[in-house]
């Protein structure tokens, strides 16, 4: 397994995340201040701010599991189940750096 390549991808990850949230929080704090007059736009922005809102969720949710996944490395079990603790296949784990069960588990 090539943890080095696996913590790079986890920390360009995280990197891209934090640039995603700073922007959706950004967004939804900004939202809340300007309430446009016209009807049809306001639609258009509520629908915006649901879609807003739920890329912000899942970005944060992805947060999370890429810090348990640096966590994991920093602590020497990257990369083994945390169900059944088998190792994890490396396809999956290219596919999916912050993957936390291999792939009977999941
Ligand atoms: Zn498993």
């Amino acid at each position: 397994m090539n943890l080095h390549q696996h913590k790079k991808a986890l920390l360009a990850t995280k990197a891209e995340l934090e640039a995603r949230l700073t922007a959706t929080h950004r967004h939804l704090q900004g939202r809340s201040e300007s309430v446009s007059p016209n009807f049809h736009e306001q639609i258009v922005e509520t629908s915006n701010d649901a879609l807003i809102q739920a890329l912000d969720q899942e970005g944060r949710h992805e947060l999370q599991l890429v810090l348990r996944a640096l966590e994991r490395l920093d602590a020497g079990h990257y990369g083994a189940c945390v169900r059944c603790g088998k190792p994890i296949a490396e396809a999956r784990l290219q596919a999916l750096p912050y993957a936390e069960c291999c792939i009977g588990c999941a």
